[in-house]
């Protein structure tokens, strides 16, 4: 299969070549780091390194990680490297307040991101006569902004539909001929339900591709898509910390994910001694950002738990490889595409006067999630009547939905009938199985 690159000096270049340029990168950004961001320095001399114990990415362990403590630590200016002066944009995590992360962009750090979303798109098989819904939320979220930044850069004609208003979705798509989807798999999964249901079949669906990442999801999740919309789904990954989207991205091999390494270092370490792991060992995935300006993580913790793979790959890219994240060791959930925190459903029933025991359930019945949560009722409702309950079960659900952007179903029931704990309490119960 004839295949296109966005830019293919550095997605073929060789291996040794990549490596060679990385630890140029990373000399030059250690100190950049070290010299404006107090926060890392501490780390650094407390840890007793010095920028001129780095020579090279094989000196990249005598580095402190980061981790998302520490960015909570630094909110919101503790991390950033450069003046707000040369700062053009912020994007965040959907943290509660006072746990919100914030990233910083410079112009170059929004150009490097948006080259990397437009690999991403060029792998899918985009070109300039694409045109590319973009159907992740705009706004914070990176989601919309960092895939329309890579559209713009494809010279695709790009339609910034921000995320839900599925009437409108499918009404854009089909009168435009839409050729390319980007959106979260779950939402591509209710996209391609709504079209279903008004009568369009894979035939009559104009497009060709989708882009879908933010969010774990299953191979089964991936030919369900793409049966149903007659495409090709890609894979494609990236968090705040590090830009957003596009710090790895599928290619026509449709297995793993190529990280775009010439700007993201890649390590996999043991989560629990901090050790670095041999290549093809699963454990979790730790970035440093080589060009970012200002906000420059080095050795960035992301939680996310996956393998990485040098094999060679049919695309011709020699990038590294990453697997499908396995999940997450933190406790954030993204359901029907939405990031929630058990904080912010404590947060909830605090303001309505509950107690905050509850337990959070998650599963997945096709390709929906359903989200529960049983919340304890105060002693006083214990003996109100089952319509009185259903009210306030509707209640919290509502009050619930104004926090998340979604509703959860929401079950009282009897007072103490939650177990307590001692140590850190069992808020989620995620029964989604992805493997
Ligand atoms: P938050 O930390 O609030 O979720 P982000 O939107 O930056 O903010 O989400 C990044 C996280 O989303 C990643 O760390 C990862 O857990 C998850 N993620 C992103 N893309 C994918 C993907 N393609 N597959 C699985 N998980 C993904
Ligand atoms: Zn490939």
């Amino acid at each position: 299969m004839e295949q296109n690159y966005y830019q293919k000096e550095i997605e073929t270049m060789p291996v040794d070549k990549i490596k060679e340029l990385q630890s140029e990168k990373l000399i030059k950004q250690v100190k950049h780091v070290y010299e404006n961001v107090a926060y890392y320095r501490d780390l650094m001399d407390k840890k007793g390194v010095s920028p001129d114990d780095i020579k090279g990415i094989e000196d990249l362990h005598k580095l402190p990680f980061l981790s998302k403590a520490d960015l909570r630590d630094a909110y919101p200016y503790g991390l950033l490297a450069t003046p707000i002066k040369d700062c053009v944009r912020i994007h965040s995590t959907s943290g509660t307040t006072g746990k919100r992360v914030v990233a910083f962009y410079t112009q170059n750090d929004i150009d490097l991101w948006d080259d990397c979303c437009a690999r991403a798109i060029v792998a899918a098989g985009g070109t300039d006569e694409d045109i590319c819904q973009v159907a992740y939320g705009y706004g914070l979220f990176t989601g919309g902004l960092g895939l329309h930044g890579g559209s713009h850069k494809v010279g695709c004609l790009t339609l910034p539909m921000s995320s839900g208003f599925t009437e409108r979705q499918i009404q854009f798509m089909t009168d435009l001929n839409a050729t390319i989807l980007c959106c979260t798999p779950s939402y591509a999964a209710y996209i391609a339900e709504s079209l279903k249901e008004q009568g369009y079949t894979p035939d009559n669906i104009p497009l060709k591709a989708g882009i879908f990442g933010a969010e774990p999801w299953t191979e089964e999740m991936r030919r369900g898509i793409e049966r149903d919309l007659g495409i090709k789904a890609y894979d494609i990954y990236g968090l705040t910390e590090t830009t957003g989207p596009g710090v790895a991205f599928e290619c026509s091999e449709q297995k793993g994910m190529h990280i775009n390494e010439d700007h993201f270092l890649a390590e996999i370490i043991d989560p629990d001694t901090g050790e670095v792991l041999p290549e093809g060992e699963k454990g979790e995935l730790v970035f440093t950002a080589l060009d970012k300006e200002a906000f420059p993580l080095l050795r960035y913790r992301t939680r996310d738990i996956c393998v990485l793979s040098r094999k060679k790959c049919s695309c011709g890219r020699t990038l590294i490889k990453m697997a499908k994240p396995m999940g997450r060791t933190d406790d954030m959930l993204i359901i029907r595409g939405v990031n929630v925190f058990p904080s912010q459903i404590e947060t909830v029933l605090l303001n309505e006067g509950y107690q905050p025991n509850y337990q959070i359930i998650v599963d997945r019945v096709g390709n929906n999630d359903t989200f529960d949560v049983n919340v304890e009722m105060n002693p006083d409702q214990f003996t109100d009547t089952v319509s009185g309950i259903t009210s306030l079960e509707k209640k919290l659900s509502n009050a619930m939905k104004l926090m998340l952007g979604i509703n959860p179903a929401v079950h009282l029931v009897p007072p103490k009938s939650i177990a307590r704990s001692e140590g850190k309490a069992v808020r989620v119960i995620d029964k989604r199985k992805l493997h």
